[in-house]
């Protein structure tokens, strides 16, 4: 259920003695960042001020994220669990979201695989914007994309043709380090043309039976 101020009631503070669990999770990628408690005021203030607002049990006041280090949460959307007993915020962070200087306040064993590829993407971005900017530096990426969608595209293709040897040749050593390449440039072609991973996986999705 999207949690709104008018439906703020309709979760369940009496069985939760007024506190419920609130996951805070960052909305472009998708990683949890961080948990606390919300009570009815601090949800309201959340929704009036668009910064993830908690309450602070060991304060015992409304507490918002970033309020002395900056690093606040600004809200996207609150949506209550399917027994409306604990909260989901999906936020963009600015800055660590945790207080001991981490992006979240878990440390994964290992990044997952869909996380890394978008972070990769948000790098390309990146470069692609600094290129526009007339401030490249010595990226790679930059010069690639500078020397146009045939270029990015000749890369696919001989990466693509790198995977397909190093498999034949059962080298997976190579297999491993060209398939990071092709994903590398599939990712810059894509760029180019403005379009996307989350493009790429739709159409993927729109594939499955049972989607
Ligand atoms: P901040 O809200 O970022 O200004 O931090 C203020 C204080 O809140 C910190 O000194 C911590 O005690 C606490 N704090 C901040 N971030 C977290 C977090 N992610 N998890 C738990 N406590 C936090
Ligand atoms: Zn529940
Ligand atoms: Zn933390
Ligand atoms: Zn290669």
């Amino acid at each position: 259920m999207k949690i709104t101020a008018s439906n703020l009631d309709q979760l369940a503070w009496e069985k939760m003695d007024g506190l419920l669990p609130c996951m805070v999770q960052d909305a472009s990628s998708g990683r949890l960042l961080m948990q606390g408690y919300v009570n009815q005021d601090a949800l309201q203030t959340t929704l009036k001020s668009g910064h993830v607002t908690f309450f602070s049990r060991s304060k015992q006041r409304l507490w918002t994220k970033g309020e002395s280090s900056g690093n606040t949460l600004s809200l996207v959307s609150l949506t209550a669990d399917c027994d409306r007993d604990a909260v989901l915020a999906l936020a963009h962070p600015h800055g660590p979201t945790c207080h001991l200087g981490t992006e979240s306040c878990w440390v994964p064993e290992t990044q997952p695989v869909a996380s890394e590829l978008i972070e990769l993407e948000r790098t390309i971005a990146e470069r692609k914007i600094a290129l526009a900017a007339g401030t490249p530096g010595k990226s790679y990426t930059a010069s690639l994309l500078q020397s146009g969608i045939r270029r990015c595209a000749q890369k696919v293709g001989e990466e693509g043709v790198e995977v397909a040897l190093a498999a034949v040749a059962q080298d997976d050593d190579a297999l491993l380090n060209e398939s990071a390449d092709l994903l590398y440039h599939l990712l810059v072609v894509l760029q180019a043309r403005n379009l996307s991973l989350s493009d790429v996986v739709e159409v993927l999705r729109s594939r499955r039976a049972n989607p």
